[in-house]
């Protein structure tokens, strides 16, 4: 374990940030690592304690008393083993995860004094890079079985990853120009540099994943040639649909799903810093918030995105708002008690950048009521002219507590707004291709499994959001693996013959560790 009663001599340092002013002004990564000396001494704090519930906490079943002694004791390399036997892409988890684990461990019973194990996680795989131990793995043997993966995001990397591991040919087939999925696409390159997803996406090709960027699977090959040219298929396709907001003036030009401005932003910060791409991307929608009222719809981390871009593209103002009521400030503890993922307030770190700016504010307890355009101008000798189809004002009205969360009588206002941005989250998956192989789906429109991972049909599985629903990087991480698993134990089947099994003893069970962080825990 760390060193005996370090947790009561040594204070819990956080992840320290560049400053709000200063990280606004660029597209750099906006977390700051610190000295190593110092990481260990924070892993000391460790009490590897006889029930870790940080372990249980992580949907990964990470290891984690394991690596914080090797930290503390400066044994970095063996920190990084540990690592991967449960994670594919700690450098994800280390910079996206929200940490469930540090909720639930078990110093945090004292709120604010976890161990701060993201922070380790991300220092252990950044150096195993830095040092070059991060090599590419090839498979003991080869089966001879071919999978394709559909979906290039954490959940489909990670599942081509393990499977080809295991010694069958995989292709990984990516609608978009490059691999990633949401950390991509969505997440901005100032919480994750891009060139660290690459680097993954080439240790996948180096170990000899066929991956197949720009081929939108259903329309550039079909369902039926899928089913015909593998062994068994893998969905991963990510919860794409977005939630809409059905009410008057929606259909003005200026409001926008906030995936369409994301995924601009991100193309055009690839161009800057020239992260190569799998294929040929598309041309910029032009879509930006430079000197325009920006609205945001959508209190998590994905409004949270838009609120980051919008504020270094130089937004006049920005407001962020939210349908339900503020959290407290402090764990709840009637509600969710340690350790369990607290409902609390939690400045993200563009509300941060905007509020140091002075340039707009978050507000809760809100519903939109509808949106308008400019007044009609008077046309030439008095007639009235045609009404403006962008939009200009945002319709509000404070929103009762509860569900249906309808707007309170007596309390509406109204907002500038030159661009508008639906961030309400994700409802199912994209519905065609699962209904081209006649998959079954749940009541929320999401790949139905009917055994662990394993969809309706026989020789198609599902992981990731398209299979859970919207969630996290970690859970992601942890569908790709375990469905990974039941994919080789289904092909092993097909030929008992064919030597298999490669997949990493800590994904043993087909549910992977129990976790009890599911509700809440979302972006
Ligand atoms: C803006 C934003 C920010 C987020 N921030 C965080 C965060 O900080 N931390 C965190 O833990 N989680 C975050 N999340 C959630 C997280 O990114 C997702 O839960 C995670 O990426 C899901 O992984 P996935 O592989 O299941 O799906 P996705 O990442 O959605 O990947 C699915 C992939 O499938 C591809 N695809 C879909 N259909 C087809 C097809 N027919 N043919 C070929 N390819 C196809 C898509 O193009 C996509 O690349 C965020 C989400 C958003 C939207
Ligand atoms: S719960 Fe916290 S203190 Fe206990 S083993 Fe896990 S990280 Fe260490």
């Amino acid at each position: 374990m760390g060193e005996l009663g370090a947790f009561l001599k040594i204070e819990r340092v956080g992840v320290p940030y560049r400053d709000p002013s200063e990280r606004a002004g660029d597209y750099e990564e906006f977390v700051i690592r610190r000295p190593d000396p110092e990481l260990s001494a924070q892993g000391a704090r460790c009490m590897e304690c006889g029930v870790p519930f940080c372990h249980n906490g992580c949907p990964l079943g990470n290891l984690i008393p394991d690596w914080n002694d090797l930290v503390y004791r400066d044994r970095w390399r063996d920190a990084i083993v540990q690592l991967h036997a449960t994670n594919n892409f700690p450098e994800f988890t280390g910079r996206l995860c929200p940490a469930p684990c540090e909720a639930s461990c078990v110093l945090e019973i004292r709120e604010g004094d976890a161990v701060t194990i993201k922070q380790i996680e991300n220092a252990i795989v950044d150096r195993a890079w830095e040092r070059g131990w991060i090599v590419p793995v090839a498979p003991e043997h080869e089966t001879g079985r071919s999978v394709a993966v559909v979906g290039a995001g954490p959940a489909g990397m990670a599942a081509a990853q393990q499977l080809r591991r295991a010694g069958h040919a995989v292709t990984l087939f990516e609608r978009d120009e490059s691999a990633g999925g949401l950390v991509r696409f969505g997440v901005p390159d100032f919480k994750i540099d891009k060139r660290i997803v690459q680097r993954r996406v080439e240790q996948l090709i180096a170990e000899g994943v066929d991956v197949r960027c720009g081929v939108d699977v259903g329309i550039d090959i079909s369902a039926g040639e899928l089913r015909e040219r593998f062994d068994a298929v893998v969905l991963s396709t990510g919860s794409r649909a977005p939630r809409d907001l059905p009410v008057p003036g929606r259909d003005l030009d200026g409001i926008h799903f906030a995936m369409e401005y994301l995924y601009d932003r991100n193309r055009w910060v690839a161009t800057q810093t020239g992260t190569p791409t799998g294929a040929e991307p598309p041309p910029l929608r032009g879509l930006t918030a430079a000197g325009k009222h920006v609205v945001v719809i959508g209190g998590g981390d994905t409004g949270a995105d838009c609120v980051g871009n919008s504020i270094r593209e130089g937004a006049a103002s920005i407001s962020q708002l939210e349908l339900l009521p503020e959290p407290p400030p402090k764990r709840p503890d009637e509600r969710t008690p340690w350790p369990l993922w607290p409902q609390k307030f939690r400045l993200s770190y563009a509300m941060a950048e905007v509020l140091e700016a002075g340039r707009g504010e978050q507000d809760y307890s809100v519903v939109t009521t509808h949106f308008s355009g400019d007044p009609p101008t008077t046309g030439s000798a008095g007639a009235p002219g045609q009404a403006s189809d962008r939009v200009r004002t945002l319709h509000y009205a404070q929103s009762e507590p509860a569900p249906p969360f309808k707007p309170v009588p007596g309390t509406e206002g109204e907002l500038r707004a030159d661009l508008v941005l639906l961030a309400m989250g994700f409802l199912h998956p994209e519905q065609d291709l699962l209904d081209a192989l006649g998959v079954e789906k749940d009541p929320r429109g999401n790949a139905k499994a009917v055994k662990p991972y394993t969809t309706s049909v026989d020789g198609v599985f599902a992981a990731g959001d398209a299979r859970r629903g919207q969630s996290l990087i970690v859970w992601a991480i942890n569908e790709g693996r375990q469905c990974a698993r039941m994919v080789d134990r289904y092909l092993g089947d097909l030929s008992p013959d064919v030597p298999s099994g490669n997949v990493a003893e800590a994904d043993a069970g087909p549910e992977g560790p129990p976790v009890h962080v599911g509700p809440g825990v979302a972006a």
